[in-house]
């Protein structure tokens, strides 16, 4: 960098912060917006919103004090007025602005009503009486900048950089040839050279929407960068030893035996695609995507009796105690039977417990291991693990996940790994994000669920809320109430749900409510809601534990509080809860008044759509996918100029050049990943 003229110490290390270390870095930091001065635009053809220079005659200028003190000069040029409007003024500066003179200026307009026109606080400059302004030859390029340097640093940087690039020294193509193929035929020297210094006639909409060929071109070039990275961590995995599940099927069919239900074709499609890959001498990488209640449970639990079967452990690894504690208690209602030892490891557990789990696992007597992030401490041996599964992988990010693959290595054999999640990825998307594993999709719910009649009511209407569940209560139906997270604190959160059941125990004095929350014991919890189940209990109050996992058929309908609150998957996952038999159910989200803009489109889409992909494509749209995907963190997805959502329709051709270069082209890969991410090389040496 220090190469450049005008670049010393300082200034390096400002850029650095930018993440702008060579000059590479620096052409491929791109402008965020452009300005046009490359022209004058008259003033009768002014629109708000423009930003413009402009040119001509001050009528008059005068100083007034409205709300505060302000300058006004207006401008004419024969065509229409402007209005340039100053607060902040030097009396030199009043001066200088009398009638007469001729200004050349650059600024935001802006429709002052009545007033027409006008721009606050523009750039000008007084031109001589035949003086002709200097305009620029291509739009300004406005980048994203850092304290302490200034624009005009930042594009004299880049002319430099840019006058390097025209002689071709310091930028290699690096898609070969025939890959990517646009009509514009921009090579990434003039795509580069294009994005930061546009022509004047240059589309400015398109290129405000990022649909250039030019910037096409270049989130073409990210994306296959990403695209390669993943791939290449997933070829690195899979060149080591996993084991070779070739197990019989006696523990599946006594398992299926005593499931009391028939497998959907969704789920033994998945089952079969898992077996499959168990089979295999390298580890299988696989995301099992389904929605709520689709029954991902069980198909886990069907992949880790092969694993058992042909003489392997199981980890099972679940985001929060709550998630983790209920499979737990699945598998072993399940297991227990086909007399598989089962352990627990989480972070509270201490002394004893602890000691006893620990002990269980290393010496290989516990055969499905069911905890949370707990079982990444170092403490944790395992015994011959051949299978991890991870539930709802979106909290994970990609980092963890190979963290827990190195973690499970033994002799050189790498486990298996499953990835199970409820958030439905759109399939392009999929091939961004997870470009390193396999998908398997359940795509069917089981038999006799019912769609959910989802109503949207203000908190003032609570106590009509509480007639319909009297109503639905005498009905034969149970209920559940929940009393989402308002605070971070769990003991908060415990307390809300307390004063809601002492209200609700007055105003439904004949109905048996009881509350359930996450700071209950895991037996206490375990009672509840096996009584609820057994339908000892018409209304159980509840706060977020019953997210995940929870399952009551005759329970069909749902009070939300607060629902404005929670985010779309989460009421998605709430509501899922119910809808489970024949019975018609539905759901309630009560909120709180006034209702923010993004809070009103998300209960609408509840309201209107049950459907998880759908559900997970509108939240995709509204948090945007780092957020959705949890990669935000990990770095990942930390894309500079392609637009996962925006540029997905890409993907396809991405992951045929990505092939190509894996295949055919390796001398490009280094470099390729070099150029676009920081995280590239490291992700390489998996
Ligand atoms: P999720 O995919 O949300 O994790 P679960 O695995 O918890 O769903 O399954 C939801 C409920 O559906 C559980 O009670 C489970 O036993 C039940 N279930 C799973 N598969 C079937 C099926 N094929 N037919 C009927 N019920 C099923
Ligand atoms: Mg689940």
């Amino acid at each position: 960098m220090t190469a450049l003229r005008g670049v010393g110490r300082q200034i390096a290390e400002k850029l650095q912060a930018l993440g702008i270390e060579t000059i590479q870095d620096l052409l491929f930091h791109l402008p965020l917006r452009y300005e046009d001065r490359t022209r004058i635009v008259p003033l009768g053809s002014l629109r708000h919103g423009d930003r413009v220079a402009i040119e001509g005659q001050v009528e008059s200028t005068q100083v007034i004090h409205r709300r505060r003190r302000m300058m006004l000069c207006r401008l004419s040029d024969g065509t229409g007025f402007i209005t340039l409007r100053f607060f902040h003024f030097s009396q030199q500066q009043k001066k200088g602005l009398s009638s007469g003179t001729r200004l050349h200026c650059y600024g935001e307009v802006r429709d002052g009503g009545f007033a027409g026109f006008e721009m606050i606080h523009p750039e000008y400059q007084r031109l001589a009486d035949d003086e002709i302004p200097q305009m620029e030859e291509s739009l300004t390029a406005i980048y994203p900048a850092t304290e302490g340097i200034h624009q005009l640093t930042l594009r004299r940087l880049t002319d430099q950089a840019l006058a390097l690039l025209d002689k071709n020294t310091t930028i290699e193509e690096l898609i070969p040839a025939g890959l990517y193929e646009d009509d514009s035929g921009f090579t990434l020297a003039e795509a580069l050279q294009y994005l930061h210094r546009p022509p004047p006639d240059a589309p400015l909409k398109l290129m405000k929407n990022r649909q250039h060929p030019c910037q096409r071109r270049l989130a073409f070039e990210e994306l296959l960068a990403h695209n390669v990275s993943l791939r290449l961590m997933r070829k690195r995995i899979q060149r080591h030893a996993a084991p070779v599940m070739n197990s019989s099927t006696n523990l599946y069919e006594k398992l299926r035996s005593q499931l009391g239900f028939d497998l959907t074709d969704a789920q033994t499609r998945v089952i079969s695609e898992i077996a499959e890959d168990l089979r295999r001498n390298y580890p299988m990488m696989r995301l099992v995507q389904g929605d709520v209640g689709s029954g991902k449970t069980v198909v886990a639990v069907i992949a880790a009796l092969q694993a058992v079967e042909s003489g392997y452990q199981v980890a099972l690894m679940a985001p929060t105690e709550i998630l983790a504690e209920q499979h737990f208690r699945n598998m072993d209602n399940w297991l227990a039977p086909l007399d598989i030892e089962l352990a627990w490891l989480s972070g509270r557990q201490k002394g004893k417990a602890r000691q006893q789990a620990l002990y269980k696992v290393e010496s290989g007597e516990a055969r499905l291991i069911v905890g949370t992030h707990a079982l990444f401490q170092e403490e944790v041996v395992f015994s011959n693990l051949g299978l991890m599964i991870v539930d709802e992988q979106h909290r994970f990010g990609v980092h963890q996940r190979l963290r827990l693959m190195e973690k499970g290595m033994q002799d050189n054999m790498r486990p298996h790994q499953m990835i199970m999640t409820a958030t439905p990825i759109p399939r392009t998307l999929a091939m961004t994000a997870y470009a390193d594993l396999d998908t398997s999709i359940i795509d069917e719910l089981p038999p006799g669920r019912q769609p959910v009649t989802t109503v949207v009511i203000p908190e003032e209407r609570r106590s009509e809320i509480v007639e319909r569940v009297r109503h639905a209560s005498v009905q034969g139906c149970q209920i559940y109430w929940v009393c989402p997270l308002i605070e971070e604190s769990e003991v908060l959160q415990a307390q809300a749900a307390t004063e809601i059941e002492s209200a609700l125990k007055e105003q439904l004095s004949d109905l048996k409510i009881q509350l359930i929350h996450g700071r209950l014991k895991p037996m206490e919890k375990e009672r509840i809601m096996q009584s609820f189940k057994d339908g000892d209990i018409d209304l159980l109050v509840a706060t977020t534990v019953i997210e995940v996992g929870v399952d009551v058929p005759n329970a069909s309908l749902m009070i939300i509080e607060n629902a404005e609150r929670l985010g779309l998957s989460q009421l998605h996952q709430l509501r899922g809860r119910i809808g489970r038999s024949s019975k018609k159910s539905s759901c309630v989200l009560m909120y709180k008044s006034p209702l923010g803009n993004t809070a009103r489109e998300r209960l609408s889409i509840m309201r209107k759509t049950s459907d998880g992909f759908e559900i997970a494509r509108r939240d995709l749209e509204i948090r945007g996918p780092g957020e959705v995907l949890g990669t935000r963190q990990t770095g990942v997805l930390d894309l500079r100029v392609a637009d996962l959502m925006r540029d997905q329709q890409m993907m396809p051709e991405v992951v045929k050049a990505s092939k190509a270069v894996l295949n055919d082209y390796p001398e490009v890969i280094k470099p390729l990943l070099h150029r676009w991410l920081k995280w590239g090389l490291q992700f390489a040496r998996v």
